[in-house]
C-alpha cells in the first residue's frame, strides 16, 4: 500500500515512484480529519490515472473523493491534446450530471407554512424515480435537436427564458455534439425520459440562504440572507448511461489497438486524436446537451409550480448551472505556457477565476458561481471560482460531500422512516418514493459537507459565498 506524503496543509501526494508507469505524481486534497475516511481504493485509482498517456501535472482527487468506475469520483485529470487520451471512466456514467440553483424573492418565513404543499406539488409535477417516464412526447427528430442544442432547445420551445442560457456552463450547449454517434438504444432510453429527475442521489430541494460569507460576491450573484432558493440535481438519465456503456466497449478495443497499458480495465481510453475518441466526444457532448435540456425543462416546471401555487409570477432567476461529470477542452497555464488540454472532471466542479471568458459577463469580475450540494439533512454551498484553482487544480473544486457509506450498507444500517422523522424535527420535509430511498441517501452516508467545504476554501480553490439550508426535499 502506498504511503501518502503530506506536502502541505490539506495536500497529500502519491509519489510518482509508487508505480513504474506513473507519468506524474498524484495529489489528493484532504484535511487530516477527512483523510481517515478515504478508502485505500481511491488512492490506488489516483495512481492508476497517473499512468495514462499525456496526463499533465498531477492526477488529482478533491476532498469529496471516493471510489468510482476506474477514476475516483471527485477526480480531476487533464491531458495533452497530442499525446493524451480521453476516457469515459473519467467522465462518469451520468454524463453532465450537474446542479443548478434558482433564486427567488420569497422569504423563508413566508414559505415555511407552504413547504409541505409546495414539495408535494413539485414531486407531482416533476417525474422522478428509477426509470420514470416523461410527460413529454418527443419524436426522434426532436430528440436529435435536444442532443445537438441542449438547453437552447428547451428555451426555444417555451421552457424558460434566454437569460437562462447565459447562466449555464457552455451556455447549456456543448459544441461538437452529433446525434448520429448516439446508439439506437441510447435514443430509445432518452426519448422516454426527457424531463425526469431520476432516482437516488438526484433531487429537487427548496432551501434558503442561511448565511453570507462574502457580501460583495453574494451581491454580484444576487444572493441575500433569508431568501428562498431551489436546487436541482440531475443528469442525462438513461441516455447518458447508455452512451457511456456503449463507448466503454469502443474504447476498450481502442486501448488495445493503440497499445495503451491499462492498470485497470475501467480506465479504457483512446488517444485524443483518434477516430474512436472523436466519436466518443461527439456522443458525450450529445449526452451533456440532453442533461442541460433536462435541467432546463425541470426548471420550467418548478417555476410553473411556484407561480400556480402563489397565483402570481414568482421571480426565479437561474444563478448558474454547473456540470460535474464531463470532459472539456480548455486553455491552462502549464510550465509557463498557455496550452489547450482536455480536462476530465468526474464528480468535480469547474471553478474558473475572474476574467476567464468562459465565465458569464455578469460574473466575470468576481468569478464563476460554484454550486455544491451537501445532503438532504445538511447545508449546501455556493462558492466562487479563483485564480488559485486555475494554478492548482485546472480550475476545479469538489462537487459535493461525497459518500462514506455505500447504498447497500446504508440500506442495512439506516432506517429511512427514522431519518424522515428526525429530519422533520429539524424542520426539513422529505418526499421520496419509499423509505429505503431515504435510507440510501441519509445525511450520514455522506461526509460532513462543512468539513469538505472548509478544505477547498482553505486551499483557496474556490471561496465560500453562501450557505444554503434545506426546507423541503423531493428525492427520486
Ligand atoms: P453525486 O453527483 O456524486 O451523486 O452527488 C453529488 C452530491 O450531492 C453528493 O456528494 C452529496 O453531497 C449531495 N447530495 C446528495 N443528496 C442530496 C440531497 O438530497 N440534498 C442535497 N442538498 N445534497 C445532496
Ligand atoms: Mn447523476
Ligand atoms: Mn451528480
Amino acid at each position: 500500500m502506498v504511503e501518502l506524503v503530506k506536502v502541505d496543509e490539506d495536500i497529500w501526494e502519491v509519489p510518482q515512484s509508487y508505480k513504474p508507469d506513473m507519468k506524474v505524481p498524484g495529489r489528493i486534497f484532504l484535511s487530516d480529519k477527512l483523510i481517515k475516511d478515504l478508502e485505500d481504493g481511491s488512492i490506488e485509482q489516483v495512481a492508476n490515472v497517473a499512468t495514462l498517456p499525456g496526463i499533465q501535472k498531477y492526477a488529482m482527487a478533491m476532498p469529496d473523493a471516493h471510489i468510482g468506475y476506474g477514476f475516483p469520483i471527485g477526480g480531476v485529470a487533464a491531458f495533452d491534446l497530442d499525446t493524451g487520451v480521453i476516457s469515459p471512466g473519467g467522465v462518469g456514467f451520468d454524463i453532465n450530471c450537474g446542479v443548478r440553483l434558482l433564486k427567488s424573492d420569497l422569504k423563508v418565513e413566508d414559505i415555511r407554512k407552504d413547504a409541505d404543499n409546495l414539495i408535494e406539488r413539485l414531486y407531482h409535477n416533476v417525474p422522478s424515480g428509477l426509470g420514470s417516464e416523461s410527460k413529454l412526447r418527443v419524436s426522434d427528430t426532436v430528440l436529435n435537436e435536444v442532443f445537438e442544442k441542449g438547453a437552447r432547445w428547451a428555451v426555444e420551445n417555451g421552457y424558460g427564458v434566454k437569460a437562462d442560457l447565459e447562466h449555464c456552463e457552455e451556455n447549456g450547449e456543448m459544441k461538437g455534439a452529433n446525434f448520429a454517434k448516439v446508439s439506437k438504444k441510447a435514443h430509445e432510453r432518452g426519448r422516454s425520459q426527457l424531463g425526469t429527475l431520476g432516482s437516488g442521489n438526484h433531487f429537487l430541494e427548496i432551501q434558503y440562504v442561511e448565511k453570507i460569507y462574502d457580501e460583495q460576491v453574494a451581491k454580484a450573484f444576487g444572493l441575500e440572507e433569508g431568501k428562498v432558493t431551489v436546487m436541482i440535481h440531475c443528469g442525462s438519465r438513461g441516455a447518458g448511461h447508455q452512451i457511456c456503456t456503449d463507448y466503454i466497449k469502443v474504447l476498450e478495443k481502442a486501448s488495445r489497438k493503440y497499445g495503451i497499458k491499462l492498470y485497470d480495465r475501467q480506465l479504457a481510453c483512446a488517444p485524443l486524436s483518434s477516430e474512436e475518441a472523436k466519436d466518443y466526444i461527439s456522443a458525450m457532448a450529445a449526452a451533456a446537451n440532453y442533461a442541460w435540456a433536462n435541467r432546463q425543462v425541470i426548471s420550467h416546471w418548478v417555476r410553473e409550480t411556484f407561480n400556480d401555487y402563489y397565483k402570481s409570477e414568482i421571480k426565479m432567476d437561474l444563478l448558474y448551472d454547473v456540470a460535474h461529470n464531463v470532459a472539456k477542452f480548455e486553455e491552462h497555464d502549464i510550465n509557463g505556457k498557455r496550452v489547450k488540454v482536455c480536462v476530465h472532471r468526474k464528480g468535480a466542479t469547474r471553478a474558473f477565476a475572474p476574467g476567464r471568458e468562459e465565465v458569464p459577463v455578469a460574473f466575470r469580475n468576481v468569478g464563476q458561481p460554484v454550486i455544491i450540494p451537501g445532503s438532504m439533512g445538511s447545508a449546501s454551498y455556493v462558492l466562487v471560482g479563483t485564480q488559485k484553482a486555475m494554478e492548482t487544480t485546472f480550475g476545479s473544486t469538489c462537487h459535493g460531500a461525497g459518500r462514506v457509506m455505500s447504498r447497500h450498507a446504508a440500506k442495512k444500517e439506516v432506517r429511512g422512516s427514522e431519518i424522515k422523522k428526525e429530519l422533520l424535527e429539524m424542520g426539513i420535509i422529505v418526499k421520496a418514493p419509499k423509505d429505503s430511498a431515504i435510507a440510501e441517501e441519509a445525511p450520514e452516508v455522506y461526509k460532513d459537507i462543512d468539513d469538505v467545504i472548509e478544505v477547498v476554501h482553505r486551499l483557496g480553490i474556490s471561496k465560500k459565498v453562501a450557505r444554503l439550508v434545506p426546507i423541503a426535499v423531493a428525492k427520486g
